[in-house]
């Protein structure tokens, strides 16, 4: 159930109900031989479609573009920077809490929006706690949960896909994507090397010349769709734990 579906009366009768609300938040960048540009925020996404049809929470607006800075060596791939993706955020969270929306469950397909995700929630509880939010803003729960990270979601990639899982343009993450997008599946590419060496990187030129496919320590070419369906499942069961855990539910 997506906000933008409703219309803003039925929007004030949900939050009579509830005053949750799930954020999907990724990246378009380059993720690889076989991984569509839009892996970060597809995976996300499919995920949040599912776990709103179990809880009946709301999906906001997506943040279809992170902070990937390092990925544009590559075609397709576009970054926000920091201050840009903090600002963004901001402004969405103060709207929506505007109305009353309180509990803010940021679903994140992408490791490098995390430290800035992070700095976004610490501007917001800081205003609070310097005295300059509104004074009508109530106490707000902002939640971060990578979708990636999960106790399921781990021990299936570890099972599925044991020391070719690595950090960019993984089998686990491809296999959403594929499950998300069967018309979009893509052929089999080799992997040259079979398995991309893993590593730091700073700037754009940096990474594509230590990783110059995309792929940071993985080997994606077995994602299936079959597998992606598992995760999606798993991912749907982490993130229920998360929000029981934060009182979401
Ligand atoms: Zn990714």
């Amino acid at each position: 159930m997506y906000l933008k579906h409703l219309t803003w009366r039925e929007t004030e009768q949900y939050l009579q109900q509830k005053q949750s609300i799930i954020m999907p938040i990724g990246s378009h960048e380059q993720h690889g031989p076989n991984g569509m540009i839009g892996t970060d925020i597809i995976c996300p996404v499919r995920v949040a479609e599912d776990l709103s049809q179990e809880t009946g929470i709301l999906i906001g607006p997506s943040i279809e573009v992170g902070m990937a800075q390092h990925h544009l060596g590559f075609a397709g791939s576009i970054t926000v920077r920091p201050t840009t993706l903090i600002l963004i955020i901001e402004d969405y969270v103060k709207s929506l809490a505007k109305h009353g929306f309180t509990h803010f469950f940021f679903l994140n397909g992408h490791g490098g929006n995390i430290a800035t995700v992070k700095a976004a929630f610490a501007e917001i509880h800081a205003e609070a706690s310097l005295g300059r939010a509104p004074v009508q803003q109530p106490e707000l729960e902002l939640v971060l949960h990578n979708w990636y990270q999960g106790r399921r979601v781990t021990e299936m990639s570890n099972r599925y896909f044991p020391g070719i899982e690595g950090s960019h343009a993984t089998p686990s993450e491809i296999s959403l994507t594929f499950h998300a997008y069967p018309e979009h599946t893509k052929p089999a590419v080799p992997m040259e090397p079979r398995v991309a060496r893993g590593g730091s990187f700073g700037s754009a030129v940096d990474y594509r010349r230590k990783f110059p496919d995309g792929r940071i320590g993985s080997d994606p070419s077995g994602a299936t769709a079959k597998i992606g369906a598992e995760l999606c499942q798993a991912a749907v069961t982490d993130a229920l734990d998360a929000l029981r855990y934060r009182e979401f539910l």
